[in-house]
């Protein structure tokens, strides 16, 4: 418990510690490794944009824009609001900068925290951070399968535990208003059951009614018509194409034709990683393809898919990355005041050279140091002593392997020279 008197955190907001934050790290450096192979660029966005960019591309109906967004007012009554998702921003820049002029086939990922006033719960947050990938300009099945493909690369590399692919087609312009009206009619004909958001959404946006968490809703709506009657013969065979992609490289998939995506602007492909063992909130990542949604920002008729992957999930359905904290290659234990000079004069050259050194303070017996390198999971323990500064050598011991030999590092050796010479002791005692 922290003391009474400190000020918390704000509600659904919470720190990232070393322990969590070196994971993220992994899973981050991993997503650059792989997604730079299918040629994306990193785009790193504002946190704020204008509200309005939200409201026109989210669309009015949806949860996020009605409820969950921070928006105020800046000083000059600009309406801002604080990003709650990242999809919007890239298009806003790939107008804004040109690209969709340049290099109308854009290929970005992005990555960083996005905010949205849900009810916070385990892995949900009102700061969250999201890992994603856009490609634009291209409206052909190859794209989808494309970036599926690097999805389940991805997610197989950081070793993902048990998430599974979920895909479905919520049709297009040609399509979607049959498959709408569809629904519509069916939750008429069940309003009795169905709870006072459903029956808003009824009206407005009849695909969310799949998307409701109440129970009940969730037993009427399973059996509603599906997307898949309603597709058109354009996307039935952009659907059968980008299946035979995925089916060819191999990435496991589950047709769920009850799945639809919270946001207004997805047509054809949508998907989800779901995993087990994280509860309500299963969804790791999720995405699909937004053909109308360049052209309702305000530039050309230019397709776009794309997917966002959450980093708190991820990192809980991806335990072994990066799980152990590495210790420092050695830890340099001054035992006296003398010492503490010398000590940090051969940190600093060890540090220069690149390796991971620890520095205690003096004043406490050796046996007491050693028990603290021991706990740091340090490597090597380098002591100095009265009688290591008179011979001008520090003691080294090796705290993994072969702890009972000694080995000296000569304290006047140029930095190069120690650090050959340290590295020397750990890989010789493997
Ligand atoms: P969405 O942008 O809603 O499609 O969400 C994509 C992914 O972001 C989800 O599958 C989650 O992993 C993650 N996510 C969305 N909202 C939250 C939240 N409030 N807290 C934590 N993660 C979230």
């Amino acid at each position: 418990m922290p003391p009474p008197d400190t000020i918390a955190a704000v509600k659904g907001f919470r720190d990232v510690l070393p322990d969590e934050s070196r994971r993220w790290r992994a899973l981050e450096e991993a997503a650059e490794r792989v997604f730079t192979c299918y040629g994306f660029g990193e785009i790193r966005l504002p946190v704020v944009e204008r509200t309005e960019l939200f409201a026109r591309s989210l669309g009015e109906t949806t949860d996020i824009v009605e409820k969950e967004m921070y928006s105020f007012a800046d000083r000059d009554e600009t309406g801002l609001t604080l990003r709650p998702e990242a999809t919007a921003g890239v298009v806003r820049a790939y107008l804004e900068s040109g690209l969709a002029q340049s290099d109308p086939s854009a290929r970005l990922y992005y990555r960083g925290p996005m905010f949205r006033r849900e009810r916070p719960q385990r892995g949900r947050y009102r700061q969250f951070y999201q890992i994603g990938a856009e490609v634009l300009g291209r409206d052909d099945p190859l794209a989808d399968a494309e970036l599926l493909v690097m999805l389940d690369r991805y997610l197989a590399g950081v070793g993902a535990r048990a998430t599974r692919l979920e895909l479905n087609s919520v049709g297009d312009r040609v399509c979607r208003p049959v498959y709408r009206e569809r629904l519509r009619e069916f939750g008429r004909a069940h309003l009795a059951g169905l709870c006072p958001d459903c029956h808003r959404r009824l009206e407005r946006n009849p695909l969310r009614m799949l998307d409701c968490k109440v129970e009940s809703c969730q037993e009427i709506m399973a059996r509603a018509p599906v997307a898949a009657d309603s597709l058109c013969e354009g996307c039935r065979a952009h659907l059968a194409q980008v299946r035979t992609l995925l089916e060819q490289e191999r990435v496991a998939y589950a047709m769920n034709p009850r799945l639809v995506r919270g946001l207004d602007y997805y047509c054809r492909t949508a998907f989800e990683v779901v995993a087990g063992g994280l509860g309500a909130q299963n969804a790791v990542g999720g995405g699909g393809r937004y053909d109308g949604l360049v052209a309702a920002l305000g530039g050309p008729d230019v397709a776009g898919v794309g997917f966002a992957l959450g980093l708190e999930r991820l990192a809980m359905v991806a335990p072994e990355v990066e799980a152990e904290a590495p210790g420092p290659t050695a830890l340099i234990l001054p035992l006296d005041a003398q010492a503490v000079g010398p000590a940090l004069a051969l940190a600093t050259r060890l540090r220069d050279g690149g390796l991971a050194v620890g520095l205690e303070p003096a004043g406490r017996s050796l046996k007491a140091l050693l028990r603290i390198a021991d706990r740091r999971h340090a490597r090597l323990a380098v002591i100095l002593g009265e009688e290591e500064l008179r011979a001008r050598r520090a003691t080294v011991r090796d705290l993994v392997q072969h702890q009972d030999r000694r080995q000296v590092l000569p304290l006047d050796a140029g930095g190069p020279e120690l650090v050959r010479a340290l590295q020397a002791m750990i890989g010789g005692g493997q």
